[in-house]
C-alpha cells in the first residue's frame, strides 16, 4: 500500500510504530499532488512551507508522546473558502485573488492544537455557490474517476483531493449540499454537520442561517474523527452549540429508517434510483425496518432555498467594497466609482446575479412577497422533518438525482444546476445533519447514498454508516 492510499487511522498506526515519519508521509502527499494535480486542478494554492513545518513539529510530539492525537501528522486539505492564518483565501473569487488570512478559522485552530498537517487550500464555486466548481474564478476541478467530468460542488477541491489521494481527508463547507454532493460524485464520505454543531468562525459567508463546516474522508471512521475535533462550542460564534459529540454502540437491528416517496419522483436517473434502493435493501436484510414517509413541502424547497440563499448572500457580499479586502480599482474619481468598479470586476456572474435577486426580494415592497414568504415555508420544510423524525430514526435518499455531469454541460442554464440541490437543500433548511457515503457506480461514476438524521444525531447517521459501508463495498 502507498502511504498517500492510507486512511486517518492506518497512517496513525504507522508513524505509532514508526514505519514512517509525518514528514516522510506530508512528503508524499505534495509529490503526489505535484504529479497529478496538473490533470485534476483540485488545489487552488499548496502551503508547502507550513505543512513540511508542521510535520515536523508532528514527529517531535510523536517521539515525545505515547498517546499523541490521531490527527497528528496527517494531511489534509482545506477549502479556500476556510481561513488558515498567512495563506491565501480566495474563496474561489477574483475579488479575493490577493486576500492573506489574518487569523485561524476556529475549525483551523482545533486541528492545529492536534498537530494536523496542512497541504494546500483548495478549490470551490465562487463564495461556495454552485454545484461544479465550474463557478471557480480560477479552474474547474476534474472528476478523479472521469476527467471530462465535474467533481461537483462547491467543495469539488476537498473531495477530489481526498478522492485522488492528494489529502488524507479535507474540510469543505455545505449550505446547499457542497459537502454532500461532491463526496457523491468523487466517491468518498461526507458530513454535513447540524447547523451549530461546528463553529463558522472564519469560514468565509455565503448563507449564514445555513453554512456549516464539516469532513470529507475516505470512510466513515475517519469522519469521525476529524468531526470530534471541530465539533463543539466557541464563543467566537454565537450560533454555535454547546455539544459534544460522543460515539456509543448503534445497531441497524430494529432501526426505523424512512424513505420520503417525494425524493423518488420523475426526475432521478434510474440507475441511481437503483442504487439508493439497493442500500434500502441492505439496511433491511440488515435488520432495519423500512418504512414509507412522506415530507410534504419537498417541492417548495428550491424555490424557497433559492430566495434566502441569494437574500443572506447579498447582505454578506456587501462586505467586499474595494476599500476592506481584496481586489480594489482606484482609477475612478469618487468613492460610489470604487465601489462599482471594484464589485464590477471582482465577481463573477453567479455572485452578481444572486446580489441582485437578494436584493430584489428583501427590498421593501417585494419583501413580504418573496423572503418573508421563503421563510415562511422554510418552516413548513422543517415541521416536514420534524414529524418524520416522530416516526423514524433516519430517513434515506438520493444525494443527487444524476452521476458527475460532463464539464460544460449545464454552464450556460444556471436553473438547471439549481435543480441539482433538490435532495440536499431540504436538509439544510431544517438545519438537520445529513452524509453522504459512497453506495454504488454507474462504470466508473460513484453515487452517494444520503443518510439524514434529527439535529444533533451524527452519532446515529455514522454509527449507521459504518455498518453499511462495510456492505455496500
Ligand atoms: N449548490 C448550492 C448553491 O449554489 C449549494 C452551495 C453550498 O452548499 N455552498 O447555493
Amino acid at each position: 500500500m502507498k502511504l498517500t492510499d492510507l486512511t486517518i487511522t492506518q497512517a496513525h498506526e504507522g508513524l505509532k510504530n514508526k514505519e514512517f515519519s509525518a514528514v516522510e508521509l506530508t512528503k508524499a502527499y505534495l509529490d503526489q499532488i505535484k504529479h497529478k494535480d496538473t490533470k485534476m486542478d483540485a488545489y487552488l494554492s499548496l502551503t508547502e512551507d507550513l505543512a513540511i513545518g508542521q510535520a515536523k513539529a508532528a514527529d517531535r510530539k510523536i517521539a515525545e508522546e505515547k498517546d499523541f492525537p490521531l490527527l497528528c501528522g496527517v494531511p489534509s486539505s482545506i477549502k479556500d473558502s476556510i481561513l488558515v492564518e498567512g495563506q491565501q483565501a480566495t474563496a474561489g473569487s477574483k475579488i479575493l485573488e490577493n486576500y492573506v488570512a489574518p487569523y485561524d478559522a476556529t475549525v483551523i485552530d482545533r486541528l492545529k492544537k492536534q498537530g494536523a498537517v496542512i497541504l494546500g487550500k483548495t478549490n470551490t464555486d465562487e463564495f461556495t455557490m454552485g454545484v461544479s466548481t465550474e463557478n471557480s474564478a480560477f479552474k474547474v476541478t476534474k472528476n478523479p474517476h472521469d476527467l471530462t467530468r465535474v467533481a461537483g460542488g462547491s467543495s469539488g477541491g476537498p473531495a477530489a483531493s481526498v478522492a485522488a489521494n492528494q489529502a488524507c481527508y479535507a474540510l469543505g463547507s455545505d449550505t446547499g449540499g457542497s459537502i454532500r454532493l461532491p463526496a457523491s460524485f468523487c466517491g468518498v464520505a461526507g458530513l454535513n454537520p447540524t447547523y451549530g454543531a461546528v463553529s463558522r468562525y472564519g469560514a468565509i459567508a455565503l448563507a449564514s442561517s445555513l453554512d456549516q463546516i464539516g469532513p470529507i474522508a475516505r470512510n466513515v471512521e475517519d469522519i469521525k474523527t476529524v468531526f470530534k475535533t471541530i465539533s463543539g462550542k466557541d464563543p467566537l460564534d454565537a450560533t454555535s452549540a454547546d455539544y459534544i459529540f460522543a460515539q456509543s454502540d448503534i445497531k441497524i437491528k430494529g432501526l426505523k429508517i424512512g424513505v420520503p416517496k417525494e425524493y423518488f419522483k420523475k426526475g432521478i436517473d434510474l440507475e441511481v434510483e437503483n442504487i439508493i434502493k439497493n442500500a434500502i435493501r441492505k439496511a433491511e436484510q440488515n435488520g432495519a425496518k423500512i418504512i414509507q414517509i412522506s415530507l410534504p413541502n419537498t417541492e417548495y424547497a428550491i424555490a424557497c432555498y433559492y430566495i434566502i440563499v441569494p437574500s443572506e448572500a447579498s447582505a454578506n457580499l456587501a462586505r467586499y467594497d474595494g476599500i476592506k479586502y481584496g481586489l480594489s480599482d482606484q482609477s475612478p474619481e469618487n468613492l460610489l466609482g470604487v465601489y462599482l468598479k471594484s464589485r464590477g470586476e471582482g465577481f463573477g456572474p453567479e455572485p452578481k446575479r444572486r446580489i441582485l435577486i437578494g436584493t430584489y426580494s428583501l427590498s421593501s415592497g417585494y419583501y413580504d412577497a418573496y423572503y418573508k414568504k421563503a421563510q415562511e415555508i422554510r418552516e413548513l420544510i422543517r415541521q416536514d422533518f420534524r414529524d418524520a423524525f416522530e416516526k423514524v430514526d433516519l430517513i434515506f435518499s438520493p444525494v443527487s438525482p444524476i452521476p458527475a455531469f460532463k464539464i460544460g454541460e449545464k454552464v450556460d442554464d444556471p436553473l438547471s444546476m439549481y435543480l441539482m440541490d433538490v435532495y440536499t437543500c431540504p436538509v439544510k433548511l431544517a438545519g438537520i445533519p445529513a452524509l453522504s457515503l459512497p453506495a454504488g457506480k454507474i462504470g466508473k461514476l460513484p453515487v452517494g447514498l444520503q443518510i439524514i438524521g434529527n439535529y444533533f444525531e451524527e452519532n446515529k447517521i455514522l454509527g449507521v454508516a459504518s455498518l453499511l459501508e462495510k456492505v455496500l463495498q
